[in-house]
């Protein structure tokens, strides 16, 4: 079997590329999954945090100023802390 340069070089390239294109993929991905993880990891310590407010009898209490918090506030972030006045 014969290879002749040209087939050889389009073939490098090609691999050239596809590499390229994966490693650009695979950093994407990662950086995806990071941002994932973290925006995750931030709710559920949120998450915990309430819980233990939940505990204490303390939920419902914005953590900020001590006021209450709006249930439907609670209904649509229940693991929110503070009211919608100091609210993140
Ligand atoms: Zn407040």
């Amino acid at each position: 079997m014969t290879v002749t340069d040209e087939a050889l070089k389009t073939v490098e390239l090609d691999q050239g590329a596809v590499g390229r294109l994966s490693r650009m993929d695979s950093l994407q991905n990662q950086s995806l999954a990071k941002g994932l993880r973290e925006r995750e990891s931030v709710r559920l310590a949120l998450i915990q945090e309430a819980l233990r407010r939940l505990d204490a009898g303390t939920y419902g209490v914005c953590t900020a100023c001590g006021g209450p918090v709006a249930a439907e506030r609670l209904f649509v972030f229940p693991e929110s802390g503070a009211c919608a006045h100091c609210g993140h």
